[in-house]
C-alpha cells in the first residue's frame, strides 16, 4: 500500500430530485464497511438536506465557493457558509466553471488561498486540458500551469487537505474515458512535478484522482493503476453504480 487513503469524490452538478438522492443514499449505505473515503457534492440549495439524511461515514462538498466571508456578492456563497452547512470540502476549477464561467488560475489561486488559509474547509482542486490541446502534445503543460496556480498558494504542511482532481475536458460527460494508462501517465507526471514545487513527501502523499466518464464498469482497471488515488465521477455519482465505483479498490 502506498499510504494514500482511496477517495471517490460524487459531484452532482446542477442535478437534484429527491430520487436521485435516495438513490444515491441507497448505494452509499453499501460502503460504510469499505475503506475509501467518499465526499458527495449536491447542489448548494441541498447540501444541508442530504447533510441530514447520509450515513455517517460520507463527507459533503460543495460544488465551487467564492473568495469572502460574507458581503455584497450576490449568487455567491462563502467558504464559511460551505463549512456551517456541514461540508468538510469544497470542488474548486472545475471544467465547467473555467468553461462556462470563466474562472482563470489567477482566479482559483486566489480561491484556494482564501479556503485554506481562512477555514479549515479541505479542497478538490481541479485541472485537465481539453482535447485540442492534447492533440497539440500541450497536455504536460497545460496541467503543470493549472497545478502550478494553485501550489503557489498550499504550505507544504496543507497538502494533507488538498486532493488534485485530473479531469481532461474531453473526457467530461462524453463517455470517453481516458485510458487506464493515459491516466496513469499524466498522474505519473503530475506527482513528480508538485514534488519538484513542495516535497518528495508532499510527491508521496498527495491524493490525485481522476475524473472523466468514469463508471462502474471502467473503475476497477483505472483503480489498478498506481498513481490513480480514486476519482471525482459526474454522472454515475447519481446511479446505482456509484457502490461499485467506491468499492473499486476493494
Ligand atoms: C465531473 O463532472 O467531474 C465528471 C467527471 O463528470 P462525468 O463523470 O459525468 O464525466
Amino acid at each position: 500500500a502506498n499510504g494514500r487513503r482511496f477517495f471517490v469524490g460524487g459531484n452532482w452538478k446542477m442535478n437534484y430530485s429527491k430520487a436521485i438522492s435516495d438513490v444515491v443514499n441507497k448505494a452509499l449505505n453499501n460502503t460504510k464497511d469499505v475503506d475509501v473515503e467518499i465526499v458527495c457534492a449536491p447542489p448548494a440549495l441541498f447540501i444541508q438536506e442530504f447533510v441530514a439524511s447520509k450515513p455517517a461515514h460520507v463527507e459533503v462538498a460543495a460544488q465551487n465557493c467564492y473568495l469572502a466571508k460574507d458581503g455584497a456578492f450576490t449568487g455567491e456563497i462563502s467558504p464559511e457558509m460551505v463549512k456551517e452547512a456541514g461540508c468538510a470540502w469544497v470542488i474548486l476549477g472545475h471544467s465547467e466553471r473555467r468553461t462556462l464561467f470563466h474562472e482563470d488560475d489567477d482566479f482559483l489561486k486566489k480561491k484556494i488561498d482564501y479556503v485554506l488559509n481562512k477555514t479549515d474547509v479541505n479542497v478538490i482542486a481541479c485541472i485537465g486540458e481539453t482535447l485540442q490541446e492534447r492533440e497539440a502534445g500541450k497536455t504536460n503543460e497545460v496541467v503543470e500551469r493549472q497545478v502550478k496556480a494553485y501550489q503557489e498558494k498550499i504550505a507544504n504542511d496543507q497538502y494533507s487537505r488538498v486532493v488534485i482532481a485530473y479531469e481532461p475536458v474531453w473526457a467530461i460527460g462524453t463517455g470517453k474515458v481516458a485510458t487506464p494508462q493515459q491516466a496513469q501517465d499524466v498522474h505519473e507526471h503530475l506527482r513528480q512535478f508538485i514534488g519538484k514545487n513542495a516535497t518528495a513527501d508532499v510527491a508521496k502523499s498527495i491524493r490525485i484522482i481522476y475524473g472523466g466518464s468514469v463508471n462502474g464498469a471502467n473503475c476497477k482497471e483505472l483503480a489498478q493503476k498506481p498513481d490513480i488515488d480514486g476519482f471525482l465521477v459526474g454522472g454515475a455519482s447519481l446511479k446505482p453504480e456509484f457502490e461499485q465505483i467506491c468499492k473499486a479498490r476493494q
